[in-house]
Parts: C-alpha cells; sequence; structure tokens
C-alpha cells in the first residue's frame, strides 16, 4: 500500500514538472490502463513515436477506478483504458471520466459502441463464445439458452459467474427474457457444470483438452492467444483439442462486449490525452490492436489477424452495451441468489 501511494506521489511529481515546464520540453500522457501492459504498449510506443508524446503507463487489474475517486481532484490519470461495458459503467458511475467531443472519435467509431455523451468510447469488441472438443462435441450451432439444457449435464466448464465477462452475458440474457427466465436458465447451467467455477477462460480450454468437460465458455481472444502462444506450447496443445462456435441468443446474435478508453475528469494532460485517444481509434492503432491482441477492431474494415479471421463471421446481438450495463447488479445478485460458484453438487 505504501510503496504503491509512492509510486502516485512521484507520478504526480513528473506531472507537476512535465505542466510547469517550458513548451519545447516533451508533452506526457498518464495512463491508467487495465489492461495487461504487453497488450497495450506496442500501440502505446507507435503513438509516441508519431507525435513525441510520452506515455506513462500505470498498471493495475482491479482497482483504478476506485484510486481515481480517492486521488480527486488531484488525480494524475489522463486516460483510463479498460475492459468490459461494467467496468466503464462504473468508471462513469463514479464521477471519474469527463465527456469527449471529438469528430475524429465519432467517424471512427460506430455510433453504437461509443456513450452518446462522449463518457467512453469503445477501442476492440471481443464475442463470448462456446470452447467444444473437437472430439466430443458434434454439432456446430449452439444457443446460450440451451447450455442449461440436461443434455449437457456435467459437461461445461466456465469461470466464476461473478467475473464480470460473466454478469454481462448473464445481464443480456436478463435483458432477452427477464428474470425469472435467467434464474431458472442459471440453475439449468449450474447443475450443467463439470466442476466448481474457478480459473480464468484459459483453464476452461484446459478442463476440454483434459476431459473433464466438453463445452466451455470463453472469450474470442484466449483461443487466439493459446493458438499461438509459442512461449507455453502446452497451451496450444489445450487450444487445439477445441474449437470456437459462435452461440446465439434464441431471439438475437451472439453476446458482445468491449475493450474501451474515456478521459480522466481532472486530465492534467487534457490536449495531449485527446490526442492519444484520437491515435487509438486511428487506422494504425487498431491494425495493432486487432494483431497484437486479437480482438475485433472497432474501427470498420480494418484487417483481422489471421486466426480470428479463420473463425468467419458471426452476427453481434443487438441488444445496447448501455442496455447490459443496466443490468449487471441484477445479474451478480443471481448468481448469489442461486449459489452459481458452489458448483454443480451444491
Ligand atoms: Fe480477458
Amino acid at each position: 500500500m505504501k510503496a504503491s501511494r509512492f509510486a502516485v506521489g512521484a507520478l504526480m511529481m513528473a506531472v507537476a514538472m512535465a505542466t510547469s515546464a517550458p513548451a519545447s520540453q516533451a508533452e506526457e500522457v498518464n495512463v491508467y490502463s487495465y489492461r495487461q501492459p504487453f497488450l497495450i504498449q506496442p500501440i502505446l510506443d507507435a503513438f509516441t513515436k508519431e507525435t513525441g508524446i510520452k506515455v506513462n503507463v500505470l498498471f493495475d487489474d482491479k482497482a483504478l477506478i476506485e484510486r481515481m475517486v480517492q486521488e480527486g481532484a488531484s488525480s494524475p490519470a489522463d486516460v483510463l483504458l479498460t475492459v468490459d461495458i461494467g467496468r466503464v459503467q462504473a468508471a462513469v458511475d463514479s464521477g471519474v471520466v469527463q465527456p469527449v467531443e471529438s469528430d475524429v472519435l465519432k467517424a471512427n467509431i460506430p455510433e453504437a459502441f461509443r456513450s452518446p455523451k462522449g463518457e467512453w468510447f469503445a477501442l476492440t469488441t471481443r464475442a463470448r463464445v462456446v470452447y467444444a472438443s473437437k472430439d466430443r462435441v458434434k454439432q456446430d450451432a449452439f444457443t446460450y439458452e440451451e447450455l442449461a439444457d440436461p443434455k449437457w449435464k456435467g459437461k461445461i466448464c466456465i469461470r466464476s459467474g461473478q467475473h464480470v465477462y460473466n454478469t454481462a452475458l448473464i445481464a443480456a440474457m436478463i435483458a432477452h427474457h427477464g428474470e425469472e427466465k435467467t434464474r431458472t436458465w442459471l440453475e439449468g447451467l449450474k447443475a450443467n457444470l463439470a466442476r466448481k467455477p474457478a480459473g480464468g477462460d484459459r483453464e476452461q480450454v484446459k478442463g476440454i483438452y483434459a476431459g473433464e468437460c466438453d463445452i466451455a465458455l470463453g472469450n474470442t481472444y484466449y483461443m487466439a492467444k493459446m493458438l499461438t502462444n509459442e512461449k507455453q506450447p502446452e497451451q496450444k496443445e489445450w487450444a487445439e483439442s477445441s474449437r470456437i462456435i459462435f452461440p446465439t441468443f434464441e431471439n438475437g446474435g451472439t453476446h458482445v462486449n468491449i475493450s474501451a478508453m474515456a478521459l480522466a475528469k481532472n486530465a492534467p494532460n487534457r490536449d495531449a490525452a485527446i490526442k492519444l485517444m484520437e491515435f487509438l481509434a486511428s487506422d494504425k492503432a487498431q491494425e495493432l490492436y486487432a494483431q497484437a491482441n486479437d480482438e475485433y477492431p472497432i474501427k470498420p474494415g480494418i484487417e483481422l489477424a489471421p486466426v480470428v479471421a479463420s473463425w468467419g463471421s458471426f452476427t453481434p446481438d443487438a441488444l445496447s452495451l448501455d442496455e447490459i450495463a443496466q443490468l449487471r447488479d441484477e445479474a451478480s445478485k443471481l448468481v448469489d441468489e442461486v449459489n452459481f460458484d458452489a458448483g454443480p453438487q451444491s
């Protein structure tokens, strides 16, 4: 705790120095990122190369929004990078972001993927899909609803129901079918689990490889990352036991979520921050996102990473992200009520 306070203090000093320095001094911008450094560093480096603006990154995968609340007006944060509409909405609700009016962002990011007020902008999308055992699953199409069908009893692996990726999916289920039907669905899904929810999405693929389950739910990019993981060839082996199927809601499409950016409420380097945000929505950055992150770029017409392209196209669900965000608390409550994370035998 002390160490991290010191780090912020040091960062604030750096900011103070940068803002009081003469104009000829290099500009800087401070990024608070829930996204892992290796995912975004190549893109930030490209920005620095193009503009000369230095980017300082503070990475934390948990409490950055809380931190911004605590720091208040003296927060050194300029840009917040995060994943999941739930976290984006939490940032807006906590009052740590401010609107941005930018023609570049409006032109590059489709309307459905940015806040009407300019409080957040999506950068990429990812689909929450079925990973299916190549050997043991014969069907080629799935609905999310059928994951609760008893025919899958003991065959499904999934991470915690409380993880934001799952609460967003459950929130979408509530939007489609209402709370009661979603509770029944969740109970059915729980009864079909092969084991207690644990680990990340990659561990669910491992479960398929190990024969513990036949299907799992996960985000698209994990499968791509595993298939191309030269440093951990065992992950490649796990992933090769599975294939991706894009499920749909019975009355909709495939559930997608976003990674996104927002301008911090008290951004000390506002101009540089907006330059960075516009860069992240540019062709160049969007190509880097697609190739380095294996996600779907938000700007139309950008080429996908080869593995991602190999899965073919799908129809994203038409539900608004805003609606999903509004229902996430209800979703989280349902997960608790059915005691989802206790696993199938509870
Ligand atoms: Fe992830």
